[in-house]
Parts: structure tokens; sequence; C-alpha cells
């Protein structure tokens, strides 16, 4: 009964905490009041001694803490997405892990002789109560979230190619693997008589293949499409554990499951929404692969024209309204401190200052917004695309500080780009346009950026916190 109702205080607080996230300044304490509802499950579950084993759990918060610290002390900020991504698989493994190990306790308490075993198994409430259902689903959907979130990881770090890696009938084998892993899953669930025997083989044959399946599904994905399946996956994880908690029965798991496969997916639908595309088109369209590639890749376009801090300088003191549109580059050069303070500088001078936040920028959802409030910038002078784009002819300068894909006008522009579709921040439209980057190289869509050659472009090289905290120091006449 206690144990029940610590489970209920936990989910309202799960859900309590999704809302405040939902906006920026509520997020923290939305965060905050979510921690606590885990608390309180993680209690609960620990007085429950129905479902745990002590010593198991010393070993695994033991071997988790050391990782974890491990991990968060080695990890650079700009390495947070593929650890997300990674975080991802190691849920979905679990509850695929969780899945096996409960098939192996109905079989291990049976009498021995596998055929008196699955004999015996199937007169057991078990197999009627969904049991086998729910075990086949966690697998499934934690098989294909475990090595999906890896290729993410890879790609995301750079191990591999980050662009679509496709075959010709990727398509077929797709729905092949997907058929037959739908098959041995019913067959799984449903088989008696003489099928009762191949029971195990089943379960193996659909572990195996939704873990090939989580393979090719995001080996087919690339380029600017990534968020996309990062999101995705975060969904899959949640349904993982939603399923991993009707195996156990456990009510806590099945909520907090749910409410993140329902928010991934919810995130997965405004990404499909940033991206200009259906979440079909996503999955299984190839784009951005090798075949769909734009042929002006990595080609020279016009002649960049580079400035200097000091003139970059003289420019911004002259102007009355300025953009500063964030990117990757800002989170890589650790920026954003540098990046606030100028924009405080800017605004004393009697300039209207403005952050235009691209969905996708970054490497993970929400990227741009983290680094800005860690670096105390107000809510206030964040703008989306559709705000600011209307109005773009009237900005004198847009500061781009390390983004590119966002920024590539080929994207509205240029039907063959990989990109073409993908709503973008308009500075090409500003005034005068200063783009901050160490060297003339490709984005995460691995596409060249007209941009760079405008006639009202000038390139600032150089890292973007050094180039960024120049221009303050020339603001303070240091
Ligand atoms: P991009 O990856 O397109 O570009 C980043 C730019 O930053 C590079 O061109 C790089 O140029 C520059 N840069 C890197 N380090 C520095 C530095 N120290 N100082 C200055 N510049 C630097 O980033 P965007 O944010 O424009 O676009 C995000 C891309 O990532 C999109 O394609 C998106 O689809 C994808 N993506 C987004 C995810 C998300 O959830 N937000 C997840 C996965 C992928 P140079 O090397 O010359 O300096």
């Amino acid at each position: 009964m206690i144990i029940n109702l610590a489970y209920i205080a936990a989910s309202i607080l799960f859900i309590t905490g999704l809302k405040r996230l939902s906006s920026p300044a509520t997020a923290r304490q939305g965060n905050a009041i979510s921690a606590l509802g885990m608390l309180i499950a993680i209690i609960a579950v620990l007085c429950d001694n129905q479902i745990i084993s002590f010593q198991w759990i010393i070993v695994g918060i033991i071997a988790g803490s050391i990782i974890g610290a491990f991990a968060a002390k080695r990890v650079e900020m700009t390495g947070m997405p593929e650890l997300v991504a990674l975080f991802n698989g190691f849920g979905g493994i679990s509850s695929l892990l969780l899945g096996w190990s409960e098939f192996h306790k109905l079989f291990d308490n049976q009498p021995s002789g596998v055929y008196e075993r699955v004999n015996n198994l199937a007169s057991i409430k078990y197999w009627e109560s969904g049991t086998l259902a729910a075990i086949i689903l966690a697998v499934v959907i934690g098989g294909i979230t475990f090595t999906g979130s890896l290729i993410a990881w890879a790609k995301l770090s750079e191990k591999i190619n980050s662009k679509a890696f496709v075959f010709s009938g990727q398509k077929v084998v797709n729905a092949g693997l997907l058929g037959t892993s739908l098959i041995c899953g019913i067959l799984f669930c449903y088989s008696n008589g003489s099928m009762l025997e191949y029971k195990y083989s089943f379960f193996i044959a659909v572990a195996v293949l939704s873990l090939i399946l989580g393979v090719l599904a995001v080996i087919s994905i690339g380029g600017g499409d990534m968020p996309v399946v990062i999101s995705l996956l975060n969904s899959y994880s949640g349904l993982a554990a939603c399923a991993a908690g009707f195996v156990i029965q456990n009510n806590v798991l099945i909520v907090a499951g749910a409410l993140v496969g329902a928010s991934g997916l919810i995130l997965t639908n405004i990404m499909c929404k940033a991206m200009n595309r259906s979440l079909a088109n996503v999955l299984f369209s190839g784009f951005g692969s090798a075949t769909t590639s734009s042929s002006k890749k990595g080609e020279v376009q016009g002649e960049a024209k580079p400035i200097v801090v000091s003139d970059a300088y003289l420019i911004l003191e002259a102007a009355q309204s300025v953009l500063f549109v964030p990117g990757y580059g800002m989170a890589v050069a650790q920026a954003q401190h540098a990046v606030r303070e100028l924009g405080e500088l800017l605004d004393e001078n009697g300039c209207d200052v403005k952050y235009g936040i691209h969905p996708v920028a970054g490497r993970m959802p929400g990227h741009m917004n983290v680094l800005l409030a860690e670096a105390n910038v107000s809510y206030d002078l964040l703008v989306e695309p559709d705000d600011v784009n209307p109005t773009m002819e009237m900005v004198d300068v847009c500061v781009v500080i390390g983004a590119n894909d966002v920024v590539n006008p080929d994207a509205r522009d240029d039907e063959s780009s990989p990109i073409y579709g993908m709503p973008i921040i308009e500075v090409d439209k500003a005034r005068t346009v200063f783009v901050l980057k160490r060297s003339m190289s490709s984005g995460f869509a691995g596409v060249q950026n007209p941009l760079f050659f405008n006639d009202n472009t000038r390139m600032l090289f150089g890292d973007a916190k050094a180039s960024i905290s120049g221009i303050v120091a020339e603001f303070k006449g240091e």
C-alpha cells in the first residue's frame, strides 16, 4: 500500500516536472521536481523486497557511479550529445537484458528437460497475462535502441562517416528483417504443442534481428536528419523501459517509461517540423546520403572576404541592431560567456541585440538554449527563425558564431542540396554578416555554404571565443 502510494507520488512529480520543463523560466524547478520523484521511486523500489536483491543493487550502484563519475569528469561539454546518445543505448540494452533474464527466470523455475519445462510453463498464468508479449516488446525496442544509439554515437563523435549509408534493396532488407522478427515474436508468444520446444530459439532470433535492425535503421540516416533520430531513439528507450515495466509489473517504471516515450515522440515531431520533413521521409528516404548529395560539396563558389577583429569592432560599434546566431562552433569554443559580454556592451552602446536560435543548431535539442542560459543571457532576447526572418533586412549586423548548416541559403534555394527544405535563419538577407569560424570547412551535413562568398559576408577566422573576446577588448579600449 505505502509502496503504491510512493509510486503515485513519484508519478505525479514526474508529470509536474515535465510540465515545468516546457518553459525556460521554470525548467530548473521542473528538473528538481522530477529528480525528487526519481528519488522517491528509487527508495520505494529499494523498500519493496519482492523485486530486489541488495547485493546486486549495491554492485550496480558502485559500478554505475564509477562509470558515471568518470564519464562526467572526462566528457567535454561538446561531447554531451554523444554521451546522451550512448545513455539512450544503455537504457535499451538494459530493457533487452531484463526481458532475457525474466524469460530465464520463467524457464529456470520449471522442472528439468526443455520439453517438460515449456509444457509446464504453458500452464502458468504468465503465458496468458501478456507477460511474454511485454518481454518480446522490451527485447525488440531495447535491441533496436541499443545498436541504433551506438551508430548515432559513432556518427555524432565522427568515429564513422555522419552521412547516410544506403545500398540498393536496403528497404526490402529492412522490411524483411522486421517481418521475420514480427513472425518470430508472434510464434514466441503463441506457440504451443510441438512448437513449444522452439520458444527459446524464437526469442534469440527476435533479439538478434532487432540488434541488426537498429544498425540498419540508423546507418541509413545522416547529415541534417540526425537530430530527429536522436530524439526518436530517446523515445524508444522510454518505450522499452515501459515494456520492461510490464514485464516485471512495476507501475512506476511503466509510467516513467511512457512519459519518456511520449515526450520523446513529441520532441521528434517538433524536430521534424524544424527540418520541414515528415518522420517517414526522415526514416526511409536516405536523405543526405552520398548518392543524394549535391555535387557542390567542397566546391569554391567565389572569393571569401576576411575581416580582422579591429574592423569588425568598428562596424559593430556603429550598428543599431545586431543578431547573434550561435551554432555548434560556439559550443566547441565555449564562447557563450564572451558572447553575453559583447551583447551587454552593444546594448549599453544603444544597439538592439537579439539571439537567433535555430531548433537544430548544435548537436542536441536545446543545445544553444542551454549554453546561453548557462551564460545568463536573458530568455527574452532569444528569438526563433519564424520571428526573426521576416525582419532580417532591417538587421544591421548578423554575427554567426560557429553556425553553418542552420544558416546555409542552399537549404532554401538549391533543390539539389542534401539539406534542401530545412528551414534556416536567413542571415544572408541582413545588411552585413560576420561569420566566425576557423576555416572554410563544411558543417555537420558536409555541404559547402554559399553564404561565405556573398558580397555582404565577412569571414572572421579563428576560434570563436578568441574572436569575440578580441571585439570585447576593443570595446573596452584594452
Ligand atoms: P554545423 O555543424 O553546421 O557547423 C559548425 C561550424 O562550427 C563548423 O563549420 C566549424 O567550422 C565551426 N566551428 C567549430 N569549432 C569552432 C570554434 N572553436 N570556433 C569557431 N567556429 C568553430 O553547426 P550548426 O549548429 O550550424 O548546425 C547543426 C548541424 O548538426 C545540423 O546539420 C543539424 O542537423 C546537426 N545535428 C543537430 C543535432 C541537434 O539535436 N541539434 C543532433 C545531431 C546533428 P570550422 O571547423 O571551420 O571552425
